[in-house]
């Protein structure tokens, strides 16, 4: 299916994106909601009962990221062929739509070879476009924001035997990527980049088997790639696996390699901000969404925490729990991120 042939959200509010810039600029403390027709009012925001509520700041909010990572995980896992996948989708697809001028839903099927041999799952990208500053212009540079929103099928690092059957819920490994970029994207909406942003939630990240070779890993951002239609985008940063407590980051070498001057411009922007504990002195490799990326020449950096001894002894367990996720580590990474896409890449 092509692309254009799936958009379903937001065209009608890319196009009175001018107006609904300039009332937001009118209105003390409107929201800058991209969802629907009409221009928004005063007064009549009214998130549904169970979301965050709205922000109108041009800054990241820690709190709010912290809490859309809560509200994926309320889903349960977000496995692919489940209703909670099918749910939490749904509820993202809106989300973009409210943050962002066009959002859409990418949808393809996937038939399983060795994770689930010969049966079939329908999977999504969710993608939201935020236009740059002054509008959208045909010579936009384009930067994609990624993270995986669905989560693991089988807790195959599970300590307990057992478990390893179970669902993994995604705390820290898909959900706290995803709240990343939804509150970048809000932010963003609020103080638009100079650059058009493609903020692209990737389906089937996580769906693979490792043994002997990595197999059915990073489905969506493969087809992304494949079905770039009319998106060009020049750079990519992917969030993963942000969110834990003790957050330290350090240089992924794919990422590296593809881009040495935005991961050190990443770097620099964190030792300015304070944030030079987060952003580390260690490096590793790590295969994940950036990889088909950066083949198909979208040089991306993937800020994922990955130390053996901390994220690893969680990651694909069924200890992927909000409890090792804080505010604080989501702030880090948000404003460091949000800095960075703000004067342009
Ligand atoms: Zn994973």
């Amino acid at each position: 299916m092509s692309m254009s042939a799936s958009r379903s959200l937001g065209t009608t509010a890319a196009r009175s994106f001018t107006a609904l810039w300039l009332l937001a600029l009118l209105i003390a403390g409107g929201a800058c909601n991209g969802q629907g027709a009409a221009p928004a009012q005063p007064g009549t925001t009214s998130p549904g009962t169970n979301d965050p509520p709205t922000q109108t700041e041009a800054v990241f909010d820690g709190d709010a990221a912290f809490a859309l990572l809560e509200a994926q995980c309320d889903f349960g896992p977000r496995v692919p062929g489940t209703e909670a996948h099918r749910k939490c989708g749904d509820w993202l697809l809106e989300k973009l739509a409210e943050y962002c001028d066009e959002a859409y839903a990418q949808e393809f099927t996937h038939v399983s070879t060795r994770a689930f041999p010969g049966q079939s799952f329908e999977m999504r990208n969710l993608v939201g476009i935020i236009e740059p500053a002054g509008g959208a212009a045909d010579d936009a540079r384009e930067v994609v924001l990624l993270a995986h929103w669905d989560s693991r099928p089988f807790a195959d690092h599970d300590p307990d035997p057992t478990k390893r059957d179970e669902p993994v819920l995604g705390a820290n490994d898909g959900a706290s990527g995803v709240a990343g970029c939804l509150e970048i994207a809000r932010a963003l909406s609020v103080e638009r980049p100079p650059t058009r942003v493609i903020v692209l939630l990737t389906d089937g990240e996580d769906f693979g088997v490792s043994e002997p070779t990595l197999s059915e890993y990073f489905l969506g951002a493969k087809h992304f790639v494949r079905n770039l239609g009319d998106l060009d985008p020049k750079r990519g940063i992917l969030l993963d696996m942000i969110g834990d407590d003790t957050l330290e980051l350090g240089r992924e070498r794919y990422s590296y390699n593809a881009d040495p001057a935005l991961v050190e411009r990443i770097w620099a922007k964190a030792a300015e901000l304070g944030y030079g504990d987060v952003f580390g002195d260690t490096t590793y490799t790590v295969s994940d969404d950036h990889v088909p990326l950066i083949q198909a020449g979208i040089p991306t950096v993937d800020l994922i925490d990955w130390r053996p001894e901390v994220t690893r002894t969680y990651w694909h367990t069924t200890f992927d729990t909000p409890d090792r996720c804080s505010p604080d580590s989501l702030q880090a990474v948000g404003d460091v991120v949000l800095a960075v896409l703000r004067e342009g890449i």
